[in-house]
């Protein structure tokens, strides 16, 4: 820390963070707190006493950046009546709009693309000493590896990438552009990160990467083979004596042996590249949870052709059949976009019966929306808003009964619940994810969740059981907990806990 950041008045330096956008935009922003926090601000959500805002933004669709475009307009305001607040915006919007942003928008001191994670701190004490406005856009410039600590906006779930960038320039998708290549982060440096985690009490580990399923195979292309032995040798020699040779699989083997790890997700994973290695993997790992979220973005060949997906109808649906034949009850999420350019109601049509026959748990779905500078933006057949809603509100409806078909095939069953805490109406009502992460709701008096006296009278808690009130014994964030479910919506069941 600088000198003229140990002053006196450094106990009431301020900072705000607005975050818009995916989980990697998650990732960065406590990374972003993680630098203002050791330059001694403090956070708050109060904008106007903020002396640092930084608004982390995202361009993957026109709604995002229109929201995130009024609310940098709003700042304008703020501003003024806090002379000397610095605003930086950040992120995937400032990458792509640059210096254009900076003009148009005054009230923004400093301007930071994708690359500029890790410099965040020095770049702002630069501003802090000179008062000189800056634009930072230059992609070349990422380490791939970490540095620092993460602010991180959960008590016991971590963020954490393991690559950024994408190599696969999908017709519709701005990332590629915004993000530049895929680079993966040495193993070394995730176990180290995913180590100070759990000793600092984090026990679910999320893995985050554009296409995890790539992950390392940018070492080998660059030929850094230290770095790819590395990889492989880590989850240690099968049992064969023969090396894992997919990097991602060797990854999620050495996050599931970490001591103190109870739980792995890992997004996004591309239909195109996922192996039966990385299934397998999680099929045969203790910790590594049977959650697939998986993109299949149309279910017509020929616009997934358009989309530059690199997969067919056809392939994904065995993608499908080879998770279900290693894991039976695994859950399987998707993203779906609809009114691609040129989508005919037939191709809707395949895409809702893909969606019908597969049986997704649940899916994020999303109308087309025109990037500038994407192959898709060019094309001829644009679909009109009208027909993009309509097939939207099908689609969801689709979803739905299917959300609701599965989610009710859990009642009378018991689910492993990973406690997240108190719902915001209702205290006494506690919520968690299930390995799967579907959302469950359960009864949790308010002393007992209050109370951190040890969970240690099992005795007591069967009898709770036995009453059907269900076991009402402490429980804190981020415990893992059994909970019977007796009841099942679209998005969420609901149950009694039982140990
Ligand atoms: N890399 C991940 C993948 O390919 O699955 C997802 C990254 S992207 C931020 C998240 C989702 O946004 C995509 O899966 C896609 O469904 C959606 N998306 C991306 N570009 C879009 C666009 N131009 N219009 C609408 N949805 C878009
Ligand atoms: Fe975008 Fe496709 Fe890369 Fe996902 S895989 S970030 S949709 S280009």
């Amino acid at each position: 820390m600088t000198e003229n950041l140990q002053s006196e008045n450094i106990k009431s330096l301020r900072y705000a963070i607005l975050n818009y956008g995916c989980q990697m935009n998650e990732s960065d922003a406590e990374h972003y707190a993680g630098q203002l926090e050791e330059m001694g601000y403090a956070r708050t959500e109060e904008l106007a006493r903020a002396d640092v805002i930084l608004v982390n933004t995202c361009c993957v669709r026109e709604s995002a950046e229109l929201k995130i475009l009024g609310k940098i307009g709003e700042l304008k305001r703020i501003k003024a009546q806090h002379p000397g607040q610095v605003i930086c915006v950040a992120g995937c919007m400032a990458q792509k709009d640059g210096a254009a942003l900076a003009k148009k928008y005054p009230q923004i001191d400093l301007l930071l693309g994708t690359s500029y994670v890790n410099s965040f701190q020095k770049i702002l004490q630069d501003y802090l000493d000179e008062r000189k406005k800056g634009v930072f856009t230059n992609l070349a410039v990422q380490s791939s590896e970490f540095e620092g600590h993460r602010v991180r906006e959960s008590g016991f779930s971590a963020w954490i990438p393991i690559m950024y960038g994408c190599n696969n320039f999908c017709t519709y998708c701005i990332v590629p552009y915004v993000r530049g290549r895929e680079r993966s982060r040495s193993i070394e440096n995730i176990l180290e990160e995913v180590r100070a985690a759990v000793a600092a009490g984090y026990t679910e580990i999320t893995l985050l990467g554009q296409n995890v399923d790539s992950y390392g195979k940018d070492f080998l292309r660059n030929h850094e083979e230290e770095k790819l032995r590395s990889v492989t040798s880590a989850a240690g020699e099968d049992a064969d004596g023969t090396l894992q040779t997919e990097p991602f699989a060797a990854l999620l083997k050495a996050v599931d042996q970490m001591p103190g790890v109870e739980r792995v997700h890992f997004m996004t994973s591309h239909p195109r590249d996922m192996s039966e290695e990385v299934i397998r993997t999680v099929a045969e790992g203790v910790h590594l949870c049977e959650h697939f979220h998986v993109a299949l973005q149309s279910g017509s060949s020929r616009i997934l052709k358009a989309m530059n997906r690199g997969y067919t109808r056809e392939r994904y649906l065995e993608l499908v059949q080879t998770i279900r034949r290693y894991i039976p009850q695994a859950s399987i999420t998707t993203d779906i976009i609809v009114g691609f350019p040129g989508e005919t109601d037939e191709d809707f049509a395949e895409t809702c019966s893909l969606v019908e026959e597969i049986g997704f748990d649940s899916a994020f779905t999303f109308i087309y929306s025109k990037r500038s500078g994407t192959p898709a933006a060019r094309m001829q057949d644009q679909i009109p808003d009208d027909v993009k809603h309509v097939r939207l509100e099908k689609l969801m409806e689709v979803q739905n009964a299917q959300s609701l078909r599965i989610n009710r095939q859990l009642v009378g069953r018991t689910v492993e619940v990973m406690a997240e805490g108190p719902t915001e109406k209702d205290p006494g009502i506690w919520n968690g994810r299930t390995r799967g992460n579907k959302l469950v709701l359960w009864h949790q008096s308010a002393e007992a969740a209050a109370s951190d006296k040890k969970q240690t009278d099992e005795a007591a808690c069967e009898t709770a059981a036995a009453q059907t009130k269900g076991c009402d014994l402490p429980v804190r964030p981020g415990q893992l907990v059994h909970v019977k479910v007796e009841s099942a919506q679209t998005w969420l069941v609901k149950g009694s806990r039982i140990d």
